[in-house]
């Protein structure tokens, strides 16, 4: 066991202080990596303040992180796909039983048995796992992925979580050239739907609360953007949609978007508010539309796309900061302020 540098929160009232924790020496199947970005989802700061207590309650102190690239430091004798000096990234778990149907299906993220990157049973040190805010990590070669050289490694980080989060539904409900795509909420997750549409030939029409972000919008690739809180530029997209992915973070009205899906239609949910939605049956029965919900995506998938990220040089459009200033960005995001992911310069934790 070693100790390294990280960030963590000690209470869901508590801001993110420096400290240092243990992890395991790489055992043979181990990839120890340094980290060197990390982006900050709103998952972060879900499970930082335990705004999901009655689903996965979060044991303290919690370090939380969970887009992550950094280089291979050291590996364990039995590991082949990776040696010091490669890059590498880990997403939002990092092990799984790899036994039952989801694993032999190359969908770990659905295994009853998944080690999530933070806040999940640590199998090897017992506690619970810490994740990417932090100068190092140890993870089993398997869920460990390759980053495509091309790729900035500050934007390349929130692939790991928004990126493969909106790439996996899409790909699931055929989102392909000409099917007319709605992303709502223009966060970290949506930012990157847009830009998965546009790849995929798909027009994409952003729905955001925020009228400052027109212009972003439709320069990531939205081929038209809607206000949602004008009732009448909503109702021009009614019974238009094939596909909506719904990224929104907080309590909103999803049956004013299911009423925008043609027939057959499809919404899914992604982002995770702490509070059920509402959802009215006659949205669905009209049109036998669909509502589903999507989690991140494999690790077969994820590193799909992050290769697909490397061929038509797709990152993350990203926020630098230091770790010193996460408490911050933490408000900001709450805010719907940023631009449109922040991603960790972990080199300044080497500081504290
Ligand atoms: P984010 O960057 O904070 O983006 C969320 C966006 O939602 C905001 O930018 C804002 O967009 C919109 N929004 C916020 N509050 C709103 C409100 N009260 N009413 C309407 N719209 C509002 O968050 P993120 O990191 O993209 O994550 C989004 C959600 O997905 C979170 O709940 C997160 O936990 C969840 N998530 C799920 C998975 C999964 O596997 N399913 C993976 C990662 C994250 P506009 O300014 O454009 O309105
Ligand atoms: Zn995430």
């Amino acid at each position: 066991m070693y100790k390294t540098k990280a960030f963590s929160a000690v209470s869901a009232t508590s801001p993110l202080a420096s400290t240092a924790i243990t992890r395991r020496d790489p055992t043979p199947h181990d990839v120890q990596i340094e980290i060197l970005f990390c982006g900050i989802c709103h998952s972060d700061l879900h499970a930082v303040r335990n705004e999901w207590s009655s689903i996965m309650p979060t044991v303290y102190p919690i370090v939380p992180g969970h887009e992550i690239v950094g280089r291979v430091t050291k590996v364990g004798s039995a590991v082949t796909k990776y040696k010091p000096g490669d890059l590498a990234a880990v997403g939002c778990m990092v092990d799984s039983d790899r036994t039952c149907p989801h694993c032999q299906a190359g969908l770990e993220q659905f295994c009853p048995n998944m080690t999530l990157t933070f806040n999940s049973p640590d199998k090897h040190l017992g506690g619970v796992t810490y994740g990417g805010y932090s100068d190092s990590i140890v993870v089993d070669e398997r869920f460990v992925l390759r980053v495509p050289s091309n790729l900035k490694l500050g934007g390349a980080a929130p692939l790991l979580c928004a990126g493969i989060t909106t790439y996996s539904p899409m790909r699931h409900w055929g989102v392909t050239k000409g099917k007319k795509v709605g992303v709502v909420g223009l966060g970290g997750l949506g930012h990157m739907a847009v830009k998965f549409a546009h790849a995929f030939g798909a027009p994409a029409v952003v729905f955001t609360t925020s009228p400052n972000k027109k212009e972003d919008a439709l320069r990531l690739g939205a081929d038209e953007v809607v206000i949602s809180r004008d009732a009448n530029e909503m109702k021009k997209h009614a019974g238009s949609f094939d596909f909506i992915l719904d990224a929104v973070s907080a309590e909103h009205d999803i049956n004013a978007y299911i009423n925008l899906l043609r027939r057959d239609g499809n919404l899914t949910l992604v982002g995770a508010p702490a509070k059920p939605l509402g959802v009215s049956a006659f949205s669905l029965i009209m049109g036998r539309r669909s509502l589903s919900g999507s989690a991140i995506g494999g690790i077969a998938e994820t590193q799909e796309m992050l290769d697909f990220c490397g061929k038509h040089s797709i990152t993350a459009d990203v926020e630098v900061i230091p770790i010193q200033k996460v408490n911050e960005a933490y408000e900001r995001l709450l805010k719907s302020d940023v631009k449109y992911r922040f991603s960790i310069d972990m080199a300044s934790l080497k500081s504290e």
